[in-house]
């Protein structure tokens, strides 16, 4: 990589000597971390990370929109298609769908050519679809669950991908169809997980925990990102120093996307023609 060059980072950092690095699986390193999460992050005008973090965005791409796409779209593709082995032709349902990981979920679920269930708020509805999902219900509406049973003749889905936890936990299960996969990837509204045991082994379902991507996940999904064929969903896009009223923003809920933080960049670099 060139001095100059425009690149977004691949917020995982792993030792590169375990077992697990040895694998090339980096998020199950034994002292893995994540950039801004058990580092300072980049909230700054100035980022310290290993050059074999880095990649490079095309010119001509926003840095904006490149900024949003890595931590969103790493972990919707693992959870999605690595640890989900999710195919063309099946169901998915996605909750929370407002969220970054959740709208990226959406997408690349359309993109590998399922059908896309989407739970979210009466305030979202138009917006995750035309995100691509197919079925979109209101949660403040719908037991969603039920919901799903009909619409998919007493069916369920094949996989259900989720981050909101304890609130949605009984009906992402009722809305599994046998031999269905349940992946968690966050807690949100609280981490106990309460299963009937018999449904678990009658329906035969298989439920996976998932965290960020290896380089590969990552390499994948981005290169899809830069040819345009996902897209970062931006809620908003604020200058660094307003990083209290994004914050305040976040915490008000209501969100959809991500939040972009951006630094006074020259234009030519945020444009896309490199500078030397
Ligand atoms: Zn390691």
């Amino acid at each position: 990589m060139e001095p100059g060059a425009r690149v977004v980072v691949d917020p995982s950092l792993s030792c590169g000597e375990c077992e697990w690095c040895r694998l090339g699986e980096q998020p199950l390193c034994d002292s893995y971390r994540i950039l801004g999460e058990h580092t300072q992050g980049g909230f700054a005008e100035y980022v310290v990370v290993p050059a074999r973090n880095l990649y490079p965005v095309p010119d001509g791409y926003p840095m904006e929109q490149a900024a949003a796409a890595p931590l969103a779209f790493l972990t919707a593709w693992r959870g999605l298609m690595t640890r989900g082995r999710l195919a063309a032709g099946e169901s998915v349902l996605v909750t929370g769908a407002s969220g970054g990981v959740a709208t990226a979920a959406v997408q690349i679920a359309k993109h590998v050519g399922a059908r896309v269930y989407a739970v979210t708020t009466s305030a979202n509805l138009d917006r995750v679809r035309d995100l691509g999902a197919d079925v979109v219900y209101d949660r403040e509406q719908f037991d969603y669950a039920k919901e799903i049973w009909k619409d998919t003749g007493k069916r369920g889905v094949d996989l259900i991908f989720d981050s909101v936890g304890e609130a949605t936990w009984r009906q992402n299960v009722r809305a599994a169809a046998r031999l269905g996969r349940i992946v968690v990837y966050g807690a949100t509204t609280g981490p106990k997980l309460e299963t009937d045991a018999r449904v678990l082994f009658w329906k035969q379902l298989d439920v996976m925990g998932t965290t960020m991507s290896n380089r590969r996940e990552f390499e994948d999904v981005m290169a899809l990102v830069f040819a345009g064929r996902l897209k970062p969903v931006l809620d908003v896009v604020l200058p660094l120093e307003e990083a209290r009223a994004a914050h305040e923003r976040l915490e008000a809920g209501g969100v959809f996307g991500k939040v972009v933080l951006a630094a006074d960049l020259a234009p030519d670099v945020r444009n896309g023609r490199s500078r030397r």
